[in-house]
């Protein structure tokens, strides 16, 4: 096989079980080790105080930690002002990546935008593609479509084997949040 240099990946973590947002943390976590420049911008968060946005505070500088996502949800009352949320946040992500600032930009809960039909498919898949040359983006969310699949180089499904959810456990700190 042709051994080609650094090639900017598309990386998709999707399914139903629980690991997606963590393993693309780690691969945050792993890059920065090699003094790398990295983004997370998180979409449709919940309102925990994630453990993540204060842990990003001891990579100043190197790390730049968005979330964008508080206030917009695909069941609200107000859907036009969701849908302009969503385009806001996408339009950063977009302009994020076409900035080539960082070597590694994890878009958390991605999917949800294109699942819920807030924005385009071809139009999340074009700034995708129009990152640079050497940039790695990493895309979670369950439910990842047949065109992002298409075009990312590495999918994996996180397949739910077990939940502590249906033993009755509520979501613990260091955990999930
Ligand atoms: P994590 O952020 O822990 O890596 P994830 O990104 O894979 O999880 P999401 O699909 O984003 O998971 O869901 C967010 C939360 O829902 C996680 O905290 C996860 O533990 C929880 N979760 C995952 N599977 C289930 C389930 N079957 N029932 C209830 N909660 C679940
Ligand atoms: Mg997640």
């Amino acid at each position: 096989m042709k051994q080609m240099g650094k090639k900017g990946l598309l990386l998709v973590f999707t399914g139903n079980g629980k690991g997606k947002t963590t393993a693309a943390l780690g691969m945050a976590f792993r890059a920065l080790g090699h003094g790398q420049r990295v983004a997370v911008i998180q979409f449709i968060k919940g309102s925990w105080k994630y453990g993540e946005l204060e842990s990003a505070k001891c990579f100043p500088g190197r790390l730049d930690f968005h979330v964008m996502g508080r206030g917009f949800t695909w069941n609200s009352d107000n859907m036009d002002k969701d849908i302009a949320l969503a385009r806001q946040a996408w339009t950063f992500a977009r302009t994020t990546i076409a900035e080539g600032k960082h070597d590694l930009v994890i878009l958390d809960e991605l999917t949800y935008l294109i699942s819920y039909a807030m924005i385009d498919e071809d139009e999340i898949l074009a700034g995708l593609a129009a990152r640079p040359e050497s940039m790695h983006v990493v895309v979670t969310g369950r439910g990842a479509g047949k065109g992002l699949i298409a075009a990312a180089d590495l999918v994996t499904e996180m397949r739910e084997i077990k939940h502590p959810y249906h033993d009755g456990v509520k979501a613990q700190k260091g955990i999930e949040y």
